[in-house]
């Protein structure tokens, strides 16, 4: 069922968060994408990748110049989604179901020994724009605990398993792909699955950021807008270039950018 956001103009309504950190001391700009060296580009890892907006965010970070993990629930599509991308820059496939822990924990491992480290995390992946449900008839065994599963627990376990590599690195940057369904400020009825699990993201997505700011690690949640994919539906008003653009924004802040904000094309989203 597509997704449909209530408003599209960025930077409606209150601001309420998107704090910026006020102890940093290096500063670099889109031009240098964060993490890398002169030696090694900095690295880059995508869930839910193999099409849609996790794509066409592969596509801008490898044109950006940075090594990126295109990780896909199915490891075929993974590799095909990655050829794709050949002559943009450097894509890999990797295999990472947001549902499963052990295959999280195998990519982790992955990542490890082919690069020890990794700079840019995007929790992508999403499911269930569930119109069809409301709170009183929503299936909880069901449809409930497979949006919760992938939506919440999928983002919360990839950051888990892959902080220790990023705290390797020297400019980490982790985006939580969130929805302005998920606004407590904005909420209306119906897609109960949904608008909740996106409501948990970013409260997960402030923790993490308030827990990590010591280690000047930047958090951010970004609404994409209502997209054109198999998600929104063709009768979407953004291209999944203008919806990734956003999220690389994040992806690419210098070190004195925001930290557990809330965004779409930039610009603070209220909570
Ligand atoms: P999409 O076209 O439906 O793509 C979703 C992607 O997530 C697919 O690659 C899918 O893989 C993957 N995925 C689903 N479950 C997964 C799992 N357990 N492990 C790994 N990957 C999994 O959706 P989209 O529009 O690109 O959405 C991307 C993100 O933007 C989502 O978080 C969504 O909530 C958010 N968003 C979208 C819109 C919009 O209007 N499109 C608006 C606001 C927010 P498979 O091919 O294997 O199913």
């Amino acid at each position: 069922m597509a997704e449909r956001n209530h408003r599209h103009n960025a930077g409606e309504g209150a601001v309420r968060e998107g704090t910026v950190s006020k102890d940093r001391t290096r500063t670099r700009t889109l031009a240098a994408p964060c993490g890398g060296t002169s030696e090694s580009p900095p690295v880059a890892l995508v869930t839910g990748a193999n099409r849609g907006i996790g794509l066409e965010v592969c596509r801008q970070l490898a044109a950006r110049g940075f090594v990126v993990l295109l990780t896909a629930r199915d490891a075929d599509k993974a590799k095909t989604a990655a050829r794709k991308l050949d002559r943009v820059g450097t894509v890999e496939p990797l295999p990472l179901d947001v549902a499963d822990a052990n295959i999280i924990n195998e990519a982790a491992a992955e990542v490890a020994s082919r690069y020890g480290r990794l700079d840019v995390l995007i929790n992508n992946a999403g499911i269930n724009y569930d119109t069809w449900q409301t709170v009183e008839n929503a299936d909880i065994n069901g449809t409930v605990m497979e949006t919760i599963t992938t939506n919440l627990l999928g983002p919360w376990r990839v950051c888990q398993a892959f902080l220790p590599l990023l705290r390797q690195s020297q400019a980490v940057r982790i985006v939580n792909v969130s929805s302005e369904s998920g606004s407590l400020a904005e909420m209306g009825a119906g897609r109960p699955a949904y608008q909740i699990t996106k409501a948990a993201l970013n409260a997960l997505t402030r923790t993490l950021a308030r827990e990590l700011r010591s280690a000047r690690i930047l958090v951010n949640a970004v609404c994409p807008g209502w997209v054109a994919t198999e998600m929104g539906g063709a009768g979407a008003p953004r291209s999944v270039s203008e919806g990734a653009a956003g999220i690389v924004w994040a992806a690419t802040l210098p070190d004195d950018g925001p930290t557990g904000g809330f965004f779409r094309d930039g610009k603070p989203l209220p909570w």
